[in-house]
């Protein structure tokens, strides 16, 4: 163990049991097992953190199922930092127990999503994780991407004239691979309403794969990267566009003591919250569009960017567009990051109810502020729907007039 755990226990003793989390916690709906409810976890972690209960694979097993939705936490009446506890547990305990070729296939994952050269090839790195996992939905998924970007066109400031505020873009590992559609509608949208973007080339992975994965480690340098590549800007803001990057960006002062680390988590923001807080109204300017739209707002939007709402506030100003959100309040889709690659059936189980849920809609468009949840949505909805699953900057990028 690398500190006492006095504190890792402190924090587990807050929670009073009183199951309040129970129905949101997407495991515990499914299986219902109190194992692999909020409660039943931190449960666990006190017995081994106490010295009670021994760090087997049965007690692993349910700590290893959860998602770090933090449906839990966002609902919990005492203020329990869930995603502090299993951050920290599995810092603590590592990831030694896993098979083999589990641990393979999740390296194999963080280094190409993490490696420039891979994410350039785009959908081949995508089909290759399909190739290693033996799963033809990947592959065919990986087959349906659009041609990859290329970061070297992106880097660097894209100004506005005049401009009105100055924010650093994030990209994160997948954007290069599998979403710089969503670049190039930022890169447009944002210097047309006067916001001058910088792209910088120093960033890396936010490093959340990392830490919920155990790898403290590497989860702190690639953190320390990310504060040495923005800090010198003079920014207004950081801008993430993928919920599941910018809700750890938010937290590196909670995962790190790195000098910077406060001021620069203070300044990110999701995109949709920034335009929806930072943009006058007469500056937009919709074409109109005859069509409905609906909103999956993903865990990562809701429980820690708190940028919830924003998406339809924004789409809502595009004349002629009905706008609806995801039924379900708080249901995750079972994507979760690399969960979904680690943990397939249970992440498809639990898609299972989102995918009925955008069936019924039949929306012409369904929009997710996380790339994670929209290929994993995608994944789901082949061959049973054509519905275009995109980021919904980019539906306001294609209808404001510029
Ligand atoms: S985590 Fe919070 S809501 Fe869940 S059982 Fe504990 S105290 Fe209750
Ligand atoms: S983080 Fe999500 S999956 Fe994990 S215990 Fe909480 S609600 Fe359940």
């Amino acid at each position: 163990m690398t500190a006492p755990l006095d504190s890792l226990l402190a924090d587990a003793d807050l929670c009073v049991k009183c199951g309040l989390c129970s129905p949101h916690c997407p495991t515990y709906r499914l299986t219902a097992d109190e194992n692999e409810s909020p409660r039943g976890r931190i449960a666990l972690i006190q017995g081994w953190a106490s010295g009670r209960l021994p760090l087997t694979a049965a007690l692993r097993a349910p700590l290893d199922d959860c998602l770090l939705c933090r449906n839990c936490e966002s609902v919990c009446p005492a203020k329990v930092p869930y995603g502090k506890i299993m951050d920290r547990f599995r810092s603590e305990t590592g990831q030694s127990h896993k098979p083999l070729a589990t641990r393979a296939v999740s390296a194999a994952v963080r280094s190409g999503l993490r490696s420039p050269a891979l994410s350039r090839l785009g959908r081949k790195a995508l089909g290759g994780i399909g190739g290693l996992l033996g799963d033809t939905s990947w592959k065919a998924l990986a087959s349906e991407l659009p041609p990859p970007g290329d970061p070297a066109a992106w880097y660097g400031k894209h100004p506005a004239a005049p401009s009105t505020a100055h924010v650093g873009l994030f990209l994160g590992c997948t954007a290069a691979a599998a979403d710089a559609a969503t670049v190039a509608a930022i890169l447009k949208l944002l210097p047309a309403l006067g916001v001058s973007v910088t792209v910088p080339e120093a960033q890396a992975c936010c490093g959340a794969m990392d830490l919920h994965a155990g790898n403290t480690a590497t989860a702190h340098s690639l953190i320390a990267r990310n504060i040495e590549a923005f800090s010198s800007l003079a920014l207004d803001a950081v801008i993430g566009f993928a919920s599941g990057c910018g809700a750890t960006l938010q937290e590196y002062a909670q995962h790190s003591s790195a000098p910077g680390a406060e001021p620069f988590s203070a300044q990110v923001t999701d995109i949709s919250r920034f335009l929806a807080e930072r943009v006058p109204e007469e500056l937009w300017n919709f074409a109109p569009l005859d069509a409905r739209v609906l909103v999956h707002n993903p865990c990562s939007l809701r429980n820690v960017c708190k940028g919830e709402g924003s998406v339809e506030k924004l789409l809502g100003k595009i004349p002629g567009l009905t706008v609806s959100t995801l039924p379900g309040k708080g249901r995750c889709c079972g994507a979760a990051g690399s969960y979904m690659v680690e943990h397939r059936e249970m992440a498809e189980a639990i898609r299972a109810e989102t995918i009925e849920a955008i069936l019924a809609a039949n929306p012409d468009y369904l929009v997710s502020s996380n790339i994670g949840c929209a290929l994993h949505l995608r994944a789901g909805l082949r061959r049973l729907a054509d519905i275009p699953v995109i980021h919904p900057v980019q539906l306001l990028a294609r209808l404001q007039r510029i």
